[in-house]
């Protein structure tokens, strides 16, 4: 039997909050053997970080508390250590890597400095000793040139290259486990790729056992042995990971499930989960899954179903599996149809064109010396061509930094294009004024991908939504656009009750469905969205991708769809066009590129997305 290096028993964390005991982690059980990947899947709000931060001792205090439960750590228990002894398995023992390796790298120190330091921390060795291992390790997670890139500053490397670093430092020390946060949820795809199979390699190497938090299924499918579904501070399904996802039982998992986007799905509304889940606060009585499950039964509401081992390794929570509840369980996994009804999307995609790009060039001047003076251009974008027709969606799609949104934003002329021509419904309008270009302003919309910082939080919802109105339609009085704004929250599905609410009051899904009324409030027939879903769950994007397919179907608007999921433009696009280092690769039918794709860079860009089988 391999040796279990963590095990978590009914680990509660609870944090206090002016709302009452917030109980995040409730009940959490599950160990990691060595050499093994225990991933940890949910919605935002599950308790996957904190059951992490929790592992490697770092709730934060003085609100959050380990309120009962033990973390055994080789069979010890470190939950009751002292902080000096915490702090000596932190970094030694138990490592952690986060999402945005930029904020856990100190910009002022340099890379082979932050390296020694934890090793030289946790280890007797001389500086030149752990200078020699620093080096070694960045040799190790693949960095070019170890030895310069030891002297190097984080704010010089890329996106990829610091998340290395950040993987350098977490195994300088070998430990015996290493916590990936959402390891790879700001990096492109092919980055992802590296980045994941560097941390399988060096686990099997060192036979780490790796605790995975990720919303990606996909992710989880291809890289862990076990998963842990949790839902409300709890996990309520674990099995290995081929068992889970060939047999998955949990209404909820099986209903997260439905919700990733992907080719097969294509032409029909993605099944969705109802509602969000409840704040740690206010966890309804009996199942928490319950208000929110398409197959509750009576009763479920009144007792909690308890975690049972339903077939060998797979363990379940929810009373369709409790002998105890039904006098027949369950004996065969679940599907749930949904709330979306098997009906297709017939999208009204015409023929006529709506939006031409030619040759579209965007470059930055690079300035150099006391004057300042221009030593040569980034292009940024270097002669795009592009056609959107009207009522398509025409997804754009590449890794960071290839120019898609510049591309996005120079359409719209938010940015001024340095050359090429722009044509829309047929009237070039590349160099129009400002006062000429108004007309068009209220045609073209954009929709950004952080619903929260692109929403001015001083501004009341019914307010957001009807500023552009009040520019763009000046001839409508007040009581027009209050009904405009009315009619536009319900097309998105807010209810009027939240005019006068603020956006800190509302969710990610329910702030980006802000954003969709802000842009269709003023009758638009062309919206980019850029990245609009990138920072969404499963659930929610599902959501928001069956609400912007129905505009489509609905109101005849074109989409330009910028994004890096694959999956995303699987699913709702129409054309696609592959771009890379500013300029377009290759671009023809969504079906097409993805079954014969012929550019070198597309198919190793389609090759690097994760899939599950
Ligand atoms: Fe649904 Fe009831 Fe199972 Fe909870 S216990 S997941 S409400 S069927």
């Amino acid at each position: 039997m391999p040796e279990p290096v963590i095990e978590v028993r009914d680990l509660r964390t609870y944090f206090r909050t002016p709302g009452g005991i917030a109980r995040a982690v409730d009940g959490v059980s599950f160990s990691i053997n060595e050499g093994e990947t225990f991933s940890l899947v949910g919605e935002s709000g599950c308790g996957k970080s904190v059951t992490a931060l929790s592992v490697i001792q770092l709730v934060p205090v003085p609100a959050g508390f380990i309120a009962g439960g033990e973390v055994l750590l080789r069979g010890r228990d470190i939950v009751h250590l002292s902080e000096l002894e915490k702090r000596r398995i932190r970094g030694n023992k138990i490592s952690m890597i986060f999402q945005e390796p930029m904020t856990s790298l100190n910009p002022v120190f340099t890379i082979g400095n932050q390296i020694i330091e934890t090793i030289r921390l946790h280890q007797k060795k001389s500086t030149r000793e752990a200078k020699t291992i620093a080096i070694e390790m960045l040799r190790r997670v693949g960095l070019p040139e170890p030895e310069s890139m030891y002297y190097e500053y984080p704010h010089r490397l890329s996106g990829g290259q610091r998340q290395r670093v950040m993987i350098a430092i977490a195994l300088a020390c070998r430990p015996d486990l290493l916590i990936a946060d959402e390891p790879t949820t700001a990096l492109d795809v092919t980055i992802q790729k590296q980045i994941l199979s560097l941390i399988r390699d060096l686990k099997r190497e060192m036979r780490t056992a790796v605790l995975l938090i990720t919303h990606n299924l996909a992710l989880v499918y291809r890289n862990a042995e076990r998963v842990g579904v949790m839902y409300a501070g709890k996990i309520v399904e674990m099995a290995p990971t081929r068992i889970l996802f060939r047999n998955p039982m949990h209404p909820y998992t099986v209903k997260l499930m439905h919700s990733i986007p992907g080719m097969d799905k294509r032409g029909k509304p993605l099944d969705t989960i109802k509602g969000t889940v409840p704040p740690a606060t206010m966890f309804p009585e009996g199942c928490r899954f319950s208000g929110r499950c398409p197959v509750e039964m009576e009763g479920c509401s009144r007792a909690e179903p308890p975690l049972i081992e339903y077939e060998r390794d797979h363990l379940v929570a929810c009373h369709l599996y409790d002998r105890g509840f039904m006098d027949r369980p369950v004996s065969r996994p679940i599907t749930t149809g949904g709330e979306s009804a098997p009906m297709r999307w017939t999208p009204s995609v015409k023929e006529e064109i709506l939006l031409e790009v030619k040759g579209l060039r965007c470059y930055y001047p690079i300035r150099k010396g006391l004057f300042k003076r221009i030593v040569g251009y980034v292009k940024a974008v270097d002669g795009v061509d592009l056609t959107i027709k009207k009522g398509s969606i025409l997804a754009l799609v590449g890794e960071s930094g290839c120019g898609k949104t510049t591309t996005g934003k120079a359409i719209l002329r938010l940015i001024e294009p340095k050359g090429g021509r722009i044509v829309f419904k047929g009237r070039d309008i590349t160099s129009l004024s400002e006062g000429e270009l108004k007309p068009y302003r209220a045609c073209m919309q954009i929709i950004f991908q952080d619903p929260y910082s692109s929403l001015n939080p001083r501004m009341m919802v019914g307010e957001i939504i009807e500023e552009g109105l009040k520019t763009l339609r000046p001839e409508m009085d007040r009581k027009e656009r209050q009904e405009k704004v009315l009619s536009v929250m319900e097309r998105v599905g807010l209810s009027g009750d939240m005019l006068k609410r603020y956006p800190h009051e509302f969710s990610g899904g329910q702030r980006q469905r802000i954003g969709i009324a802000r842009a269709l409030a003023v009758d638009p027939e062309f919206i980019v969205c850029d990245e609009a879903v990138s920072a969404l769950d499963v659930s929610v994007q599902a959501q928001i991708l069956n609400l912007l397919k129905s505009i489509q179907k609905d109101s005849g608007i074109s989409f330009l769809f910028i994004t890096h999921d694959l999956s995303v433009v699987e699913y709702i696009a129409d054309e696609v066009c592959v771009m890379y280092k500013g300029k377009i690769v290759e671009r023809g039918g969504v079906e097409k590129i993805f079954s014969s794709p012929e550019d070198e860079y597309t198919r190793t860009l389609l090759e690097a997305v994760p899939r599950i089988d």
